[in-house]
């Protein structure tokens, strides 16, 4: 082995290039049964770098996305939900343009109707569109903002959110009326406000949204900002949930 040969391991892992430098002896033995020009042998080892480094970048995002595991398109039924529109969805997972304008999507429906398995499915593919997403319960996150709210941080809190195109904020109706805390749901609103995305499921209407936010003045001027740039879905179908527990019941019955 050259000398050469010899340093380039290191020298690889000095320019933080991990697959060409498990690679890069592999491709040679290819490069020269296959007779490949140098360029090509290039060419060949670093797009092979770029698409392991793609593929890692994905799985980063998806892991601090937090997203619920396997609520993806592909397990999601489209048959059993007749009120959503499938090209709708596949257009909203797979064009990112809405996120790109700041786009909100409101997804309502009752409970169990596969309102968070939806807004997940469309997050898991906005990711590898290279969209960073990032899925929250709303009480929680809420919690966490009154948490710096009360320690004068919550500008932080939010700037540090805005790295995520998209927040899906789940369960938005389990928020409870409260002064302090829902203040800070108006105030990452108002935030986000045609500069970031929010994907939000409730299973109340707007109409009932009196409930979350202290006044109504504060309620109308969230939902303003909500719905000035949004699609809104409203999932009517029967719960996933109830059909398939009565599914199984009635399959034990015949058994
Ligand atoms: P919601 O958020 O509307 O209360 P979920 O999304 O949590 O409902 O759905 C409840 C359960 O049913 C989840 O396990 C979800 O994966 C599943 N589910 C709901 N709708 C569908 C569907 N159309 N296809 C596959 N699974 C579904
Ligand atoms: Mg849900």
């Amino acid at each position: 082995m050259s000398n050469q040969q010899h340093s380039l391991p290191l020298l690889l892992k000095k320019l933080r290039l991990p697959t060409i430098h498990d690679q890069w002896h592999n491709k040679e033995v290819e490069a020269e049964k296959k007779g490949w020009s140098y360029s090509h042998y290039l060419s060949d080892l670093i797009s092979l770098e770029l698409c392991h480094r793609e593929q890692r970048r994905i799985q980063r995002h998806i892991t601090e996305a937090r997203l619920p595991p396997g609520k993806t398109l592909d397990t999601f039924d489209f048959s059993k939900t007749k009120s959503i529109n499938t090209p709708q969805i596949t257009t909203l997972a797979e064009d990112p343009t809405w996120v790109k304008q700041a786009c909100n999507l409101m997804i309502f429906g009752p409970s169990g109707v596969g309102k968070t398995h939806l807004a997940a499915a469309i997050a898991y593919r906005l990711i590898e569109h290279s969209i960073r997403a990032f899925f929250a319960s709303t009480v929680a996150l809420v919690q966490t903002l009154q948490r710096a709210k009360s320690e004068y941080k919550l500008p932080e809190a939010l700037a540090k959110l805005d790295r995520f195109a998209v927040i899906i904020l789940d369960d938005m109706s389990y928020v409870k009326k409260n002064e302090a805390e829902t203040s800070v749901l108006f105030e990452l609103i108002a935030h986000r406000y045609e500069t970031r995305s929010l994907i939000i499921t409730s299973n109340q209407s707007f109409k009932e949204w009196d409930q979350i936010f202290p006044d109504t003045t504060m309620t109308v001027a969230a939902v303003d900002r909500l719905v000035h740039h949004a699609t809104i879905i409203n999932v009517e179908e029967e719960s996933y949930r109830r059909s398939f527990h009565n599914a199984t019941i009635k399959g034990g019955e015949k058994s």
